[in-house]
């Protein structure tokens, strides 16, 4: 990082480039590298000195396999995007996969079923000792669980800087930060530094299309999700190489929807867990590098993010997580809130005006599913 705290690589606009791109998290820098690769000239506006969004505030978890249809098409390509440009730009990766942990037996046939929809060793099933293997600590009450190696994992607080750095490095690139794209008309951006000519404009901005071009976000009932994330200290030698979901992780994404037991895992947890449910929580952890882990997360919705956090919520998540990991010893670090774009799709690709695109990942799995969600847009200019 710069003295001044604006990140190293921040350049001065240019007055016209191919492409311009509004906001540096994962989305933005995924259509830069992919505009780049193509040989185009482009230009990222970033409003904050360096990148500090939804797209460093998560688990840093591709998490692949657990995807269905078009997000699963786009995670595919991800996964492979995420290690190419890892190589190319030196940021780390853990090729872990994900451990889900079944604590009960409805959680494992969800994971069963689930086994038999996805190709032979998509989705290794594991009785409790094959999920000691991944998990050491795993508590008694763990009757088994799946291994989904084709997840990875990234550094959140690197990943996104890095690519940045990288990317600001190359010809024909810029990445202007301290810049606040303020309007958008065919053909040009207008931006705090002065207006660029562009024969294409990309919107990344996250959930803040409604600030840019109201009408998109209102068309496609765009709203924000707030979550509340810790980082905890575990004990010194606690290694856990995938990433680790829950029963509740089953209820959220797309890949378990269809299995006919997950039913039963929402009755169960509802009358068993209802904290759980009211805040929305999906019990999960990645490891960083340095060995803390981020545990997470709760989720509430609105069109404005309540500005409190609730520490029942982070009580809530300590607990749940300790007790999914069996280590009692869990000691916070740090909190913070992220937020990301809500609506009825999961994903928003819209074009308002002529060469204008707004492309903003509208659940929580823009690092999963970013990569391939860009390639498709500047596949079809
Ligand atoms: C707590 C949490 C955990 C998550 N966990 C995961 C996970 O494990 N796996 C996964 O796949 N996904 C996860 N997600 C979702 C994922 O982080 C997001 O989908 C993704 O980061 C969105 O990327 P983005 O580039 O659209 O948004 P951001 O990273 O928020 O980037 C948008 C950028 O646009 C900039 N911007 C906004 N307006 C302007 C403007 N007018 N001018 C200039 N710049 C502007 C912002 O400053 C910001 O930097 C999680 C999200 C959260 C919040």
């Amino acid at each position: 990082m710069a003295a001044s705290g604006m990140h190293p690589t921040s350049g001065s606009l240019p007055t016209e480039v191919d492409v311009a791109v509004v906001g540096a998290g994962v989305v933005g820098l995924a259509h830069a590298a992919e505009a780049a690769d193509r040989g185009l000239r482009v230009a990222v506006v970033e409003r904050d000195a360096r990148p500090v969004g939804a797209s460093v505030r998560n688990f840093g978890h591709a998490c692949v396999t657990a995807q269905v249809g078009v997000a699963l098409e786009r995670a595919t390509y991800a996964r492979q995007r995420w290690l190419e440009l890892a190589e190319r730009a030196g940021f780390w990766t853990a090729q872990t996969g994900t451990l889900v942990v079944a604590r009960a037996d409805d959680e494992l046939a969800v994971l069963e079923e689930f086994a038999d929809t996805r190709p032979v060793g998509d989705v290794v099933l594991l009785d409790a000792d094959g999920v000691r293997e991944h998990l050491a600590t795993a508590p008694t009450e763990v009757v088994g669980g799946a291994w989904l190696p084709k997840d990875l994992r990234v550094n959140p607080r690197e990943a996104v800087s890095s690519l940045a750095t990288w990317l600001g490095e190359r010809d024909g690139v810029t990445i202007s930060f301290g810049t606040n794209a303020m309007g958008v008309e065919a053909g040009a951006l207008h931006t705090t530094a002065g207006s660029i000519a562009a024969e294409r404009i990309v919107v990344c901005v996250n959930h803040d299309v409604d600030r840019l071009l109201p009408e998109v976000a209102r068309a496609a009932s765009v709203r924000r999700c707030w979550l509340q994330m810790l980082r905890v200290a575990v004990p010194a030698g606690v290694r856990i190489g995938p990433g680790v979901l829950s029963g509740t992780s089953l209820l959220r994404y797309g890949g378990f929807a269809a299995c006919p037991s997950l039913e039963a895992v929402r009755r169960r947890l509802a009358e068993e867990h209802p904290a759980l449910l009211a805040a929305d929580v999906n019990l999960m952890c990645t490891q960083l590098p340095d060995g803390d882990l981020l545990l997470g997360d709760t989720h509430d919705r609105g069109p404005t993010v309540a500005p409190f956090s609730r520490a029942d919520w982070d009580d809530l998540l300590l607990a749940e997580g300790a007790r999914l990991l069996g280590l009692d010893d869990l000691r916070v670090i740090e909190r913070w809130q992220g937020v990301y774009a809500t609506a009825p799709e999961e994903f928003l690709v819209a074009e308002p005006l002529p060469g204008v695109s707004v492309v903003s990942v509208t659940t929580g799995i823009g690092m999963t599913c970013g990569f391939g969600l860009a390639r498709e847009v500047v596949d079809g200019w």
